[in-house]
This record gives structure tokens, C-alpha cells and sequence, in this order.
């Protein structure tokens, strides 16, 4: 799934393409559920709503992307597993995947050959419409913690003292801390040298202290080289992030582990895979 780096690289790539375009038409082809019209709209189907709408903002929370409209109205994306935007030529062959495709008006000439598709395999990608007042107490966004880029060492502290907790699921919980996933939480504890089962309780503030510092310059790298691409993600260009070179412990299982030579191993904890290096990560 895109994380942090992932979406805020398509956010800045959608930034380039289509903000302060008017919208000339969607045209939909994607099952029910991928388009949701919040309650709130009296009449107007997806297409309808979004038509002649002007692009004003897009912006990250977490792993959402947000599309300020005109109209007071924003459109709230989930990218989930495998959705991707694309910004290519109208002409291009129209993959079945492509579930959403958004013409703009052209400003100018060099405007006229491309559109926007949202194109989404696993289809668990969810577009959403909401008058923009009601958009931060919808589920989903009014729940979540705060952004790991943004939040200062000793708060991160109080956080995690706050609730005595396994410190992998926290760091995966968006309401603890929105934008982090098993790539960026798997990698910062390696980094940390800190067991994925470990109490957020047991932690000294040194080494969470270190763990909130690994946590922002794991993300930093990673958006400066467009994410990380381990299954199928990329950019709204087409290109794969470069982050994937630099994973330590992330799909490394097996492979020897870069301080002592270890083999990395893979463990459910939660509902979910954690990789980490059993003699620098100990449990005690
Ligand atoms: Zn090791």
C-alpha cells in the first residue's frame, strides 16, 4: 500500500499536472463502490458534480489525497492497494483498470492531448465527494493522529507514553500517528534497534527519541527519491519511486542483516507481517 512518501509524491505530481484546471468531464468506469457522493448532495450523479469544477488545492493527510474545488467542495481520495493516477495522452489505449478518467478544459495548446485516470486493479481505491465543511468529520480523516513530518521529538514521547501499547501496531494505527505503514514502521524500528512487540511503556524516551528521528528521516529520504516501489506503485508520471534500494528489513527476510549478519526474519504481530533482525531488535 502507498504510504506517506508514496502519496505525498502523487500529490506533488498531481500539483504539476491538473491544479487550476477546470474539469470538462468524467467519464466513469469503475464498479459502484469506487465513487462515493457524500449525503449532504441534494441531486447530481459523481460526473455531474465534479463537471466544470476548477481544481484550487491538493494536499496530503496522512495517506489521503484531498482535492480542494471549486464550490467548496473537495474531493477525497484513498489510494487503498493498488490505485495510481495517471496524467497521460487522451490517445493512449484505455486499460480495463482505468476506472476513472477526468478531461480538463485547455488553456493552452500543449493542454489539449492529455487527461487524469485513475486506475485501480485490486479496486479497493476510493474517490469521494463532500461539501468541504462536512469533509474533517467524516470516518476515516476526523480519527487521525498527527503527521510524522510535523510532530516534535517530545510529543512523539508523551504519545506513546500516553497508552501502553506494542509499538508496531501503534506505529501502524493512523489515529497514533496518519501516514505511516509496514515499509517506513518495519524500517524505523530496525533503525532504532527496537523489537516490533516491544511496550511503548518499556521504551526510555532515548529511544524513542531516536525512533521519532529515524521515523522523519526515513520519510524524507524516501519522498526525495519518489517512494518506494515493492509491488506496483508509481508516480503520475508512470515512474517507480527509488526508495526500494535503501530497505533494510522491509521483503528482506532471510537476507543477513546489515549490523551483524542475522538472518531477518518475518513474524505476524497484530494482523500484519513485521520483518526485523532478531539479535540487533531483542525482545528481552
Ligand atoms: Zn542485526
Amino acid at each position: 500500500m502507498p504510504e506517506l512518501p508514496e502519496v505525498e509524491t502523487v500529490v506533488r505530481g498531481l500539483r504539476r499536472t491538473v491544479l487550476n484546471k477546470t474539469i470538462r468531464a468524467v467519464t466513469l468506469n469503475a464498479p459502484p463502490a469506487t465513487t462515493v457522493v457524500g449525503p449532504s448532495f441534494t441531486s447530481g450523479t459523481f460526473e455531474e458534480i465534479l463537471k466544470d469544477r476548477t481544481i484550487l488545492d491538493i494536499y496530503r493527510r496522512g495517506k489521503n489525497i484531498l482535492i480542494a474545488l471549486s464550490g467548496e467542495i473537495t474531493l477525497w481520495v484513498h489510494l487503498k492497494m493498488t490505485g495510481h493516477f495517471f496524467y497521460l495522452d487522451r490517445t493512449a489505449p484505455v486499460d480495463k483498470h482505468d476506472l476513472v478518467l477526468m478531461d480538463f478544459y485547455s488553456r493552452k495548446k500543449s493542454d489539449n492531448h492529455c487527461h487524469l485516470r485513475f486506475n485501480d486493479y485490486r479496486r479497493f481505491g476510493r474517490l469521494r465527494l463532500f461539501y468541504t465543511d462536512e469533509l474533517w468529520a467524516q470516518k476515516g480523516l476526523k480519527e487521525l493522529g498527527p503527521e510524522p513530518l510535523d510532530i516534535a521529538a517530545a510529543a512523539f514521547v508523551r504519545r506513546c507514553r500516553d497508552r501502553n501499547r506494542m509499538i508496531k501496531p501503534a506505529l501502524l494505527d493512523q489515529s497514533f500517528i496518519a501516514g505511516l505503514g509496514n515499509i517506513y514502521a518495519d524500517e524505523a524500528l530496525y533503525f532504532s534497534k527496537i523489537h516490533p512487540r516491544r511496550l511503548t511503556g518499556s521504551l526510555s524516551t532515548k529511544k524513542l527519541t531516536e525512533l521519532h528521528g529515524h521515523i522523519q528521516e526515513l520519510l524524507k529520504k524516501s519522498i526525495k527519491l519518489m517512494g518506494t516501489t515493492v509491488d506496483s506503485y508509481s508516480g503520475v508520471n508512470g515512474q517507480a519511486g527509488r526508495f526500494q534500494k535503501y530497505l533494510a528489513v522491509y521483503n528482506r527476510e532471510g537476507e543477513p542483516c546489515g549490523f551483524c549478519g542475522t538472518n531477518i526474519v518475518r513474524e505476524k504481530i497484530g494482523s500484519r507481517s513485521a520483518h526485523f533482525c532478531p539479535r540487533c531488535q531483542r525482545l528481552r
